[in-house]
Formats: C-alpha cells, structure tokens, sequence
C-alpha cells in the first residue's frame, strides 16, 4: 500500500494550498512520516467560502430525491474501495485493519441512510383557528456548514456531518484532521465521483485553530458541527453564539459502566471488552469507570482484567492484532501522569500501566482499581487504553457515582432486574444509555451527549432536524 499525499478540495479543485504549506504526517505504529498533507490558509479559506455561498441555493433547489441517488452511488462507490481505504486509515491511525474496514463501511451505511432519510423531512399542517386560514410549516436547508472533526475516527466522524448536511440541501467545508487526512479525503472523493457538484462539499486542513476563528464568524456560514473536547467544544459554541449560528456539539464523555449484584458477569466482561479494546479506548463512548457492586465485584475485576490484559497489542496492520497504537504521541505522557496521579492518592495497578517499546505509540491495556473521586482520571476523559474498576455496596452509590461529572455521553449497564433497569431509564443522566448489550453508534439512533458532552445529535432523524430550519407559512384564503 502506497500512502497518498493529501490535497485540499476547494470548488471542485484537488489542490496544493495556495501558500504552497503542507504539514507532515505520522504513522503512529512506527514513529515514521509517511506522506504530507495541504495546509490552507485564508486564501484557500475564502475560496472555499465563496463556493458554498454561490452553490448552496442550486444544491438545495436540486430536490432530496436527486440528492439522495447522488449520495448512494458514493456509498457504493467507497464501499468497492473499502480494503484500499481501510490500509490507508490504519496507515494514518493505527487502528487494526480489521476496525478500518469496520469503519468504512459503517460510513456507507450512514450515507444510505441519510440520503433516505432526508426524503422525508415533512413540515406540517396545523389546524387554524378560523375558517379559510391555512397554517403550514416548510423545512429548509440551513444554510452553508463548517464542519470540524478529530483523528479518532477519521472518516466515520466526517460522514455523519456530510451525509446530513449533503442530504438536506447544506453546501459544507469540511476541516478534516491534520494528523488522518489521506481516509477521509478518500470519503470525500466518493462523493466527488458520485456527482456531487463542484463547491458544494469542500475539504480544508491547515491550523484548526486559524480555520474556526476564521469560518465560524464569517456571514456565509450558517452551521457549525464540531466534535472534540469539551474545551475547544465550549470555545466554539460561545463563537457560534456570538454570530448567531446553529450548532452541534459533540463533545467528551466519561462513560460510566453499572454493573449490579445481579449481572450476568459473562456477559459484562465480554461486551465490555469489545467495547474497551476498540481503537485502543481513543472513542468518545468508551467504557471508562467501571462501577461494580460487591458481589460481582471479585468476578468481575479479575475476569476483565485476565482478558483485556491479554490483548495482542502491536503492528496494526498484522492479522490477529487487536489493539493498536495511540494515534498520537501526547496520549503517552497523558496517560502517564494520570496512571501517576492516581497511583500517588492509593488507587491499585492491576495490569498495565506503562508504555510499550520506545517506536510508535503502543500502550499496554491498563485495569486500575480502588480510584478514589479526586484522581484525574476519575475527572477527566483518559481517551486512552485505561480502565477504571471501583467497587461500591450499594446501588444508591452507584447511580451517584455514575452522575457525579458534569459529562453525559454514553453510559453503559448491566443488570438482569427490570425494576433497576426502569431505574437506569429513569435516572441516569447520560445523552446514551446500552443495558446489557453494546448498542450505540448505528446511523438511525440518535448519538450525542448532554450536559458538558454536547449539545445536538448526529444520529437519527433529530440529526436531519439540526441541518433544517422550520418556516411557518400562515395564509388566508
Ligand atoms: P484537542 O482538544 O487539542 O483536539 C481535539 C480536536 O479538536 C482535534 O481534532 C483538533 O484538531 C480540534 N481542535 C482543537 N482546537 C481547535 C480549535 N480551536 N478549533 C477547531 N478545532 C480544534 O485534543 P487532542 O489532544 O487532539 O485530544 C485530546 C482530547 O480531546 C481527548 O482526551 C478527548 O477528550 C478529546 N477528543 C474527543 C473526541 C471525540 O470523539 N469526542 C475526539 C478527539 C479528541
């Protein structure tokens, strides 16, 4: 597999930036720059900017029917290439292949779904008060988008804002990851070859920073969708708000994992794998403190530690690997000072702990225990390969522990009792809750967080909603 360069799209144009700037990027398995990426600056900015201006009112007139058959041929289209895409993903990331593949053709399934969905974004007819009068509501497209998305999973967090923005009628620039750009480029070429016309989807990369400040405030922009930290997310929403602009906020969790008396233990620790190990824990609803009753508690820590310590961590283009890399080198000493941190207050090393080697970023599978609440780690997202396991009499202390952060993304629970299942529903304050199954991230379930995770969902036909605007239409005769 050769490693592509990565360009910029800017109205059509595959380009270098105009300032000629490119950025280098790393294959975070060894540690080795294997390929560049454009570097756009306000030139190309305002390039971009004017396509998604003069193409948006063509883009929305074009109909949801045309648009949606456009969309579908670009799934089929990436789906043909989703090996070829796959190896340039685990090139960039160093998720295994196998994950890669995962992720492309998930990303195909959003598509179709969305091109099919936005097919029937109904407004409605609300009965009048006197006779004669007529009171219609009509769904439009909001506008032109800025989208920003993060490296943890390249091509399947730029999906969900294209596919609805694109669906609804939105013209889009898209500030893709600097550090992942040759996969979702390949996303983007899809939709290009598909028919997609020229400057309605724009592909920007350069300093993340620069662009926000940059397109947020500008008067052509009408949308912003972003998904990374909370920090940059509350930066961002508060410039949205300044300029009066729609946003979506997807922003980090803290997943807690309730794990009750009455469990099927088994089944806990094997879901509970599968979700730990994905994409070495650098995912937004990975299960991160694992809250686990007394009576299971023994059963658990020690048959989830035996599994998950096991994991084949290395080369992720290897079959049979199962966790790769870090896919970038500032998880190391993140994770490090807060395995140190926790340490240092009497939390318990299980398993793990350290770095792998000294080329690439590999980490070992880590199982902490006995984490008391003021550890950062119990506060802020390890986005890493690190479980936190504590153990708790009661189901009161668990449910308070499980609110106890401002986050609110995914939550996780296993429990065989109806009765604290109707509890789960009823009082744990997370934007997803999975019990007794892994259930969360299909393109027709809404996915977002409340509280200090987000604002909005980029799943489900609310997801279609936040790409549209309702215009009351009142008539009499
Ligand atoms: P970071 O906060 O520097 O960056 C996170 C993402 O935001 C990156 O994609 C980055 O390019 C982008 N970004 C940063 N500043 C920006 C700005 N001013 N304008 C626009 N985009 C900006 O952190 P990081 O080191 O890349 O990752 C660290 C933390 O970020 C993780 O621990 C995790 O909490 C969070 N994160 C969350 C997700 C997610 O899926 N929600 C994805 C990646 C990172």
């Amino acid at each position: 597999m050769s490693y592509p360069d990565t360009l910029l799209l800017i109205d059509g144009d595959w380009c270098q930036a105009a300032s000629g700037r490119s950025l280098p990027v790393v294959n975070p398995a060894t540690g080795q720059e294997i390929g560049r990426v454009a570097h756009a600056g306000t030139e190309d900015l305002d390039r971009a900017l004017a396509a998604v201006d003069r193409t948006f009112q063509d883009w929305k007139r074009f109909g949801a029917f045309e648009r949606s058959k456009i969309m579908r041929k670009a799934a089929d289209i990436l789906r043909g290439r989703a090996d070829e895409v796959a190896a340039i993903m685990t090139a960039e990331q160093g998720k295994p292949l196998a994950e890669a593949r995962v992720e492309v053709l998930g990303a195909c399934d959003t598509i179709d779904w969305f091109a099919e969905e936005a097919r029937r974004a109904y407004g409605q007819v609300i009965p009048a008060r006197r006779p004669g009068v007529t009171n219609i509501t009509v769904k439009e497209a909001v506008g032109p988008v800025a989208a920003f998305t993060p490296w943890n999973f390249p091509i399947n967090q730029v999906v969900r804002k294209v596919s609805a923005a694109l669906a609804t009628g939105c013209t889009i620039i898209v500030k893709a990851p600097e550090e992942t750009p040759a996969s979702p480029a390949a996303l983007i070429r899809a939709f290009v070859e598909a028919g997609v016309p020229a400057g309605v989807l724009n592909l920007v990369y350069g300093d993340p920073a620069e662009i926000s400040a940059y397109l947020i405030p500008h008067p052509v922009i009408r949308k912003v969708s972003f998904t990374g930290s909370t920090p940059v997310g509350k930066m961002l929403m508060g410039l949205a708000g300044q300029h009066m602009k729609r946003a979506t906020m997807e922003l980090g969790g803290h997943a807690p994992v309730l794990i009750f008396d009455d469990a099927d233990v088994e089944a806990a620790i094997e879901g509970m794998l599968g979700a730990k190990q994905r994409n070495a824990g650098q995912v937004c609803v990975s299960p991160t403190r694992f809250l686990v009753q007394e009576g299971v508690a023994d059963a658990f820590t020690e048959g989830f530690t035996e599994v998950y310590s096991k994991l084949k961590v290395g080369d992720p283009t290897e079959a049979g690997t199962q966790m790769g890399p870090l896919a970038n080198d500032r998880r190391i000493p993140a994770l490090t000072a807060m395995i140190e941190d926790a340490v240092a207050k009497g939390a318990k090393l299980k398993a793990g702990g350290k770095r792998i080697g000294n080329a690439g970023n590999f980490f070992e599978p880590t199982v902490i225990t006995d984490v008391p609440t003021d550890a950062l780690m119990m506060n802020d997202e390890p986005f890493g390969p690190l479980a936190i396991v504590n153990r708790y009499e009661t189901e009161d202390e668990i449910f308070a522990e499980a609110n106890r952060l401002p986050f609110g993304l995914a939550s996780y629970a296993w429990t065989t009792s109806s009765r604290r299942a109707q509890r789960l529903q009823d009082e744990v304050r997370a934007g997803m809750l999975t019990i007794n199954h892994l259930g969360l991230s299909m393109p027709e379930l809404p996915f977002g967080g409340i509280g200090d995770s987000g604002m909005g969902t980029e799943g489900g036909s609310e997801a279609i909603e936040s790409y549209l605007e309702t215009r009351l239409v009142t008539r009499l005769g």
